[in-house]
């Protein structure tokens, strides 16, 4: 089935008020891959627009970046209901159209934001592994050359920015884990 119809069949998406599909450049070179959409987000379809959306601008601007040099889309495009974690089944039936995101952007970075996102990407996009995956705190700033779907991935986990909204210490892994992503970057430009 078509990945974009795949996830319009879901009860997500049937009951939710806007699909969120994405915001940023895309032909970045990297691309950021949160969770979910939350409640802001549903409401006017774009993603990280609320309060981790606010957070995720004010970490980029600090490093220099803009949505003009990023892509930001989620494992989700709908949001469940009362922000509740996402399910296997849901997992399975929305990523296909994040994976056709990857195939159009041809991101050389991606960074996921979170557990699922990092689950995701380190299963290889098995969602049965997820589970057999290490966290985010263990494996967050860490450099990663993964395949999915057939594409080479430069993998780049990084915490949530709802996370570490108030967590002196999660900004400061922040900060040193996206130097990482920006040196990943520049040696990429350099072939
Ligand atoms: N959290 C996410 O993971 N994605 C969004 O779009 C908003 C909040």
């Amino acid at each position: 089935m078509d990945p974009i119809e795949l996830a319009r069949e879901t009860e997500l998406c049937k009951n939710c008020k806007n699909v969120v599909v994405g915001k940023g450049n895309d032909n970045a070179d990297i691309l950021f891959v949160g969770e979910a959409p939350g409640a802001k987000e549903d409401l006017e379809g774009i993603p990280f627009v609320g309060a981790a959306g606010k957070n995720l601008d004010k970490l980029l601007d600090k490093i220099g970046l803009s949505l003009e040099d990023v892509y930001v889309a989620n494992i989700l495009k709908c949001r469940p209901p009362e922000n509740r974690d996402p399910n296997p089944e849901e997992i399975r039936a929305h990523t296909p159209w994040l994976l056709k995101q990857i195939s159009e952007i041809k991101p050389k970075v991606v960074c996921s934001l979170g557990n699922y996102a990092t689950k995701f990407f380190m299963a290889s996009g098995k969602v049965e592994d997820m589970k057999n995956q290490e966290g985010i705190t263990k494996l967050h700033g860490k450099v990663r050359e993964i395949e999915i779907n057939g594409q080479e991935i430069k993998l780049i986990p990084l915490f949530h920015p709802a996370a570490i909204i108030y967590r002196r210490s999660l900004i400061d892994d922040w900060e040193r884990d996206m130097e990482i992503v920006k040196k990943e970057i520049s040696q990429r430009s350099l072939f």
